[in-house]
């Protein structure tokens, strides 16, 4: 029976793992389950050729497995760049968790995972990400050393997010300076859309500018807060894509950049936290474009958080984290021009220079 069911053409057809879309020769690929717990965990080792694996882990309640595995394929590639392009000796990893961060994710769950991560020998050094608090790293802490992001009382850098929205501002800036001639961005139309962690400090930011800062998210309550607590005014049209606005921050999660969207965004600026904001890398970046529209790519101005992780395993400080964050400016408007004078894409531009650092690196090694 249960070859029968293996032998059927539609399983045959689907290609589980190495010939999914998202499978980018991905080192190793762990599933991780735990039936006391509930866990089901999905790691993605990358590449590491830089260095060990970092990324965050990300709670999210997936349609289906497929999603989760996609997700964190696409992720843990995002990161090998992010990290090779922002000149750290990392290599690219991330974790998806399966399940309801509000509802399912207990402290059990949370050092069941932990040991799922001490399991890899350092290969694959966790963090937070979507879903995720400080307090869940600390709890992975108590199982493993493999994990960053801790509270600094524990001696970590503590919650990465405000520095990935520096960066995010600083992209931004240089993403404006670029297509307007100017980084003020004040009076300028930014909608950021999920003000989560990074969104509400990029807000507070732009805020304090005199940007003209339009919010979105599916949780009315942050809405509230958030209007409340800035001043941002909440979108409330039906197309947040079509909206009139100078600058698109997607903040959210990622692919919001696609087939549909990609013919309603009136921006004339991308520049956001979200990973993997583009649907199809290659293709919407040349519709992105063709358009005029300037996209910062994604995982070049997000990487102020493994920044400030990468701090914890180098032990250097705030200002040094700062610094380095800070040089996503010169970095974004570097690859601006770079794309544009050789007539490629943004994101081609970041990954040509990532991928260079890598196969460097990949020579080096094998002398
Ligand atoms: P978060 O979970 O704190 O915030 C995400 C916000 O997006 C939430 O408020 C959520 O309600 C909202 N949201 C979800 N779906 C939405 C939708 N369809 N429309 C509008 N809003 C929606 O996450 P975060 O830590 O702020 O991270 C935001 C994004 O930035 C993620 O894609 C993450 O991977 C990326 N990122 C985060 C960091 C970091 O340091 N936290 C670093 C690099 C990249």
């Amino acid at each position: 029976m249960i070859s029968e069911v293996i032998e059927s053409k539609d399983l045959k057809k689907v290609a589980p793992v190495f010939g999914q879309l998202s499978f980018d020769n991905h080192e190793q690929i762990v599933f991780c389950n735990d039936k006391d717990t509930g866990l089901k965990a999905i790691i993605g080792i990358h590449n590491t050729v830089l260095g060990p694996a970092l990324g965050g882990t990300r709670m999210w309640n997936y349609n289906t497995e497929w999603d989760a595995l996609n997700d964190v394929l696409r992720l843990s590639r995002g990161m090998t760049f992010k990290s090779a392009i922002t000149g750290l000796n990392l290599g690219g990893g991330k974790a998806v968790i399966i399940g309801d961060a509000k509802t399912q994710k207990t402290p059990e769950l949370m050092k069941r995972f932990g040991e799922f991560v001490h399991g890899l020998s350092g290969k694959y050094i966790t963090a937070e990400d979507v879903g995720m608090e400080t307090s869940d790293m600390d709890l992975v802490r108590s199982v493993t050393p493999h994990v960053t992001g801790i509270s600094e009382s524990l001696g970590g850098a503590g919650n990465p997010s405000p520095i990935t929205a520096y960066g995010v501002y600083m992209g931004m800036k240089a993403a404006a300076k670029f297509q307007f001639g100017t980084d003020k961005l004040e009076g300028k139309k930014i909608l950021v859309q999920g003000i989560g962690h990074v969104g509400e400090t990029l807000v507070d930011y732009l805020t304090k500018e005199d940007a003209n800062v339009i919010i979105s998210d599916i949780n009315d309550e942050r809405l509230q807060y958030i209007n409340k607590t800035y001043g941002a005014q909440i979108y409330n049209g039906d197309n947040v894509y079509a909206a009139d606005m100078d600058i698109y921050a997607p903040c959210a999660l990622g692919a919001t950049v696609n087939d549909t969207t990609i013919h309603e965004i009136k921006a004339k600026v991308i520049a956001g936290a979200a990973n993997n904001q583009l649907a199809d890398e290659v293709r919407h970046g040349y519709e992105l474009q063709e358009k005029g529209i300037v996209y910062a790519p994604d995982f070049l101005i997000n990487a102020g958080g493994i920044i400030n992780v990468y701090a914890e395993l180098e032990g250097y400080g705030k200002d040094e984290i700062n610094r380095k964050t800070e040089n996503i400016y010169n970095t974004t408007l570097e690859i601006l021009d770079n794309a544009n004078a050789n007539g490629i894409t943004t994101h081609q531009a970041a990954l040509n220079i990532a991928q260079n650092r890598i196969e460097t690196r990949k020579n080096e090694n094998s002398k």
